[in-house]
């Protein structure tokens, strides 16, 4: 049992006066008082190389939002078509059916509901992207495989697109944001996930990712969506030409977003993957950078609850890591069966599927408690499980 060992963070909670980095004794005061980092701030986070005075400012900043917990959920992940044509410059993902036809991968709706409950219903929320496929980001595709999914497991959360795929969407449509997300919500969509973000810097974007959402647009639609109901994550793509002042600014961007439109539950900073795109010569990121960005990501959000290190990115050993630097979520264990491409593709050396024992346990290691979750951070015994599934069906707490 986790309460009967020592916690390792147990004498974390000191202050840092005694930091050889000045910026982070200015930053404590700011933080101590109550104000929100700057973007010099969060430079000054990103650059530090007092990891241990980082860590203690990003643990006592999490155990105010989240205390003792840990968060993780059981979820199915799907990547139900890989056909596009936005052709980012990181991507490794993306196929252009034409060139390279043996690389597409593009789900009948059928196929994506029997992927879904390969292996039962117990899980708490269907986890769906993919690429901008003229033959699937449509509502003719979209909203009967939503209700489908709702009739079948009405108990798991449907966290489906990007802001990058919803602005698709709307233009092929031509319809507004807003009646597109109303159309979504009344068909069972609850959370919009937070890729498609990449880096805000409008510099970035004409290099890197110019023929996708941009920032201005990828905010709206999240605002937006919370306004209708509509919950979403927010993600930060890190390790390729950005500079460290974008990526703080990104941050700033991002925790005004929430101040204007209340809504984001978790932030992900995810890690460039080198493999099989035009970027590969940027490399891997470094475990140090990984962890001074959860760190960073924490201090700056001050009005985002949770951050999220999500194991498929960063490997489960960095990931257990950044429990102690700020970040309170794990993510999901994807089913047994599931096969996420869009890292894969990438070259992550992270497997397919995590057992939620081996969450729990790597929770615990640190010292912090493992709680189940849903997409909005409603809470569940470990061992819930849906009134079909035989099980006895108890949901703890409502976010
Ligand atoms: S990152 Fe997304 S939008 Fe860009 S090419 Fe890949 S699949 Fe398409």
């Amino acid at each position: 049992m986790a309460a009967e060992r020592p916690p390792i963070f147990a004498t974390l909670g000191l202050a840092v006066r005694s930091t050889p980095d000045p910026a982070l004794r200015t930053i404590e005061d700011k933080l101590a008082a109550g104000a929100s980092l700057s973007v010099e701030d969060g430079v000054a986070l990103l650059r530090t190389r007092d990891l241990h005075s980082l860590g203690r400012l990003a643990l006592n900043a999490k155990r105010a939002k989240s205390h003792d917990r840990v968060y993780y959920v059981l979820n199915r992940y799907i990547n139900s078509t890989n056909v596009c044509y936005a052709n980012c410059r990181f991507c490794s993902f993306a196929a252009d059916e034409k060139k390279e036809p043996e690389r597409i991968v593009r789900m009948a709706a059928d196929a994506v509901l029997a992927k879904a409950l390969e292996t039962g219903k117990n899980f708490n929320q269907i986890h769906i992207v993919g690429g901008h496929d003229p033959r699937q980001l449509s509502l003719d595709y979209w909203l009967p495989l939503m209700r489908r999914l709702k009739e079948v497991v009405p108990h798991a959360q449907l966290s489906l697109f990007t802001a990058a795929e919803l602005d698709y969407m709307a233009r092929r449509h031509r319809m507004s944001y807003e009646d597109l997300l109303i159309r979504l919500r009344d068909a069972g969509l609850e959370n919009i996930n937070g890729g498609g973000a990449e880096v805000f810097s409008a510099r970035f974007r004409r290099l890197v990712c110019p023929n996708k959402v941009d920032a201005a647009h990828w905010l709206e639609i999240h605002e937006i969506a919370h306004r209708v109901g509509i919950a979403s994550n927010a993600t930060m793509l890190y390790g390729t030409i950005e500079t460290l002042e974008e990526r703080a600014e990104h941050l700033v961007l991002l925790r005004e977003s929430q101040r204007r439109s209340p809504g984001y539950n978790a932030f992900i900073p995810l890690a460039f993957h080198p493999d099989g795109n035009e970027m590969s010569h940027h490399g891997w990121t470094s475990g140090l950078d990984d962890i001074r960005m959860f760190a960073t990501a924490r201090l700056m959000l001050d009005n985002f609850d949770h951050i999220k290190a999500y194991w498929m990115i960063q490997g489960l050993a960095i990931c257990q890591l950044a429990l102690l630097f700020g970040a309170d979520d794990m993510d999901g264990t994807h089913g047994s069966t599931d096969e996420e491409l869009i890292y894969h593709s990438a070259g992550t050396r992270s497997g397919q599927h995590v057992d939620d024992r081996e969450f729990r346990r790597l929770i615990e290691e640190v010292g912090f408690v493992p709680v189940r979750r849903n997409s909005t951070y409603q809470e569940f015994p470990a061992d819930w499980a849906p009134k079909d599934e035989a099980q006895p069906e108890r949901v703890l707490t409502s976010a």
